[in-house]
């Protein structure tokens, strides 16, 4: 056969690809937990949008299956091995604000506008069709290829934990779910807590009370307050120098004094992969406590804060700074804050570090300083690093094709969070967003640009080829 031009095969079937698209777009398929039931886990509008891509699988003539109405598959082929492509039709929440109702896709100046246009509706019906055009143009390859549509993927994953519990996992594959060109390393992400016990209340001129920052461990705290409690005189005291502290450092700041005192402060808030763009109120206001003449409970927590977190975003005070020219360097950051003198208090960590770092000794690092303080750790949360080498062959592959098409260099990105790919063994993020182009995912007024959602498409028909050829 002559050398195919993806492109005109994509074209020439442009308008059944966005009649496609529009059909999934309107299926407002947002996480309801109370609609769940054992027919539909995650809501009946979620397992719509499942179910309206195993009929576009039945009506073209793919093998289809359902896996406890969480997560499907459509497959052609036949060949020992498979490639996978992951996806997912579940949508976050539209929010308010938009141009056009988030639901009736709309097409203006060439962008179509929906929740799900970009993240991930439009980059998986790309993806479809673009297999649709390799199983026409090329119906035995060496490899099956595999579709895999999650349905839970905004919320926690239990679409692909499901699904990789009982089905096969594909020697190699990619994700459409991200940017372009190819994210090969994603940093290890541990959510933890730091518990603190309770100290034994004493007599003392200045108690603190309260202590508290942040709701999130993957943002930087922007407002965080603390109530002490006191004589009259001490509280009106440190409350005109509370007020100077923080008039002279530039920030936001309200006191209000009753029986208790409370201060409260403004800090920048930023994302927990990158901390130090944000200025962490909880610093802030334990920079001001450290010096005041706290009771013993908040000496300790003050001086937990100070002495191993402040503005230390990749630990190094700790001893666990680690970095490596894949993926950079650990990053902490210290994302929730709750204290009370009756209970004790508790400092939430939101950690990024890099593949080659070993979590084990970073823990053994941290129990070193929290141990003798009485500090236990829990973890909440935690996903390994995850990296496909960059001589793999589906790298080489993908780079190929990029290249080809685009005509630009396919780097190899590497980040901090987590793509879907990650749930692939031998996974890479893939597009669907081009470089340089506004991150729409997730935003009022979502949209995905046409020509752009074309060209993915040509490019994922021929990676579907070189890889399962
Ligand atoms: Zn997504």
């Amino acid at each position: 056969m002559s050398e195919v031009n993806w492109s005109e095969e994509v074209l020439k079937r442009k308008e059944a690809l966005l009649s496609d698209l529009n059909g999934l777009l309107e299926i407002e398929s947002v996480l309801n937990e109370e609609d769940s039931t054992e027919e539909a886990p995650f809501g009946y509008k979620v397992r719509e949008a499942l179910d309206y891509m195993l009929r576009l699988g039945e009506r073209d003539g793919y093998q289809t299956k359902d896996v406890h109405h969480v997560a499907g598959h459509l497959e052609f082929g036949d060949g020992e091995e498979a490639i996978g492509i992951l996806c997912h039709v579940d949508v976050v929440p539209a929010g308010s604000g938009w141009t056009s109702p988030p639901f009736k896709p709309e097409l203006r100046e060439g962008k179509l506008y929906a929740r799900g246009a970009i993240d991930d509706k439009g980059p998986t019906i790309a993806a479809y069709w673009a297999m649709n055009i390799v199983k026409e143009l090329y119906p035995s390859l060496s490899k099956r290829v595999r579709m895999i549509v999650g349905t839970d993927e905004e919320s926690s994953w239990r679409c692909v934990d499901t699904y990789f519990k009982q089905e096969e996992m594909p020697v190699m594959g990619f994700a459409p779910d991200a940017v372009f060109p190819i994210i090969y390393a994603e940093k290890g992400i541990a959510d933890f807590e730091w518990h603190f016990p309770a100290v034994k209340t004493e007599q003392h001129d200045l108690v603190l009370k309260s202590f508290g920052a942040g709701e999130r461990l993957n943002m930087v705290p922007d407002f965080a307050s603390a109530v002490l409690i006191g004589e009259e005189k001490v509280l009106s005291e440190l409350k005109t120098v509370f007020e100077e502290f923080v008039s002279q450092r530039h920030l936001s700041g309200n006191t209000s004094l009753d029986e208790s005192l409370t201060i409260e402060i403004e800090g920048v808030s930023a994302h927990g992969s990158k901390p130090e763009q944000g200025n962490n109120a909880a610093f802030r206001l334990a920079e001001f406590l450290s010096g005041v003449g706290l009771d013993t409970g908040g000496t300790t927590y003050i001086d937990f804060i100070t002495k191993w977190l402040t503005d230390d975003f990749k630990g190094e005070k700790l001893g666990v700074n680690c970095e490596d020219t894949i993926t950079g360097d650990l990053t902490m950051n210290a994302g929730t804050f709750s204290y009370t003198a009756l209970h004790g208090g508790k400092i939430g960590i939101n950690l990024r570090y890099p593949v080659t770092c070993d979590f084990s000794e970073v823990k053994t690092q941290f129990d070193k300083v929290t141990g003798p303080e009485g500090i236990t750790m829990n973890i909440i949360d935690h996903m390994t690093p995850h990296h496909v080498p960059e001589d793999h062959e589906l790298i080489q592959r993908l780079q190929r094709v990029y290249e080809k098409q685009t005509g630009d260099v396919a780097e190899l990105l590497s980040i901090g969070g987590g793509t879907y790919a990650r749930s692939l063994d031998a996974g890479v993020a893939f597009g669907a967003l081009f470089q340089g182009k506004p991150q729409m995912a997730h935003q009022k007024d979502e949209y995905v640009e046409v020509s752009d959602l074309l060209k993915a498409a040509a490019i994922y028909a021929e990676a579907i080829y070189e890889l399962a050829k």
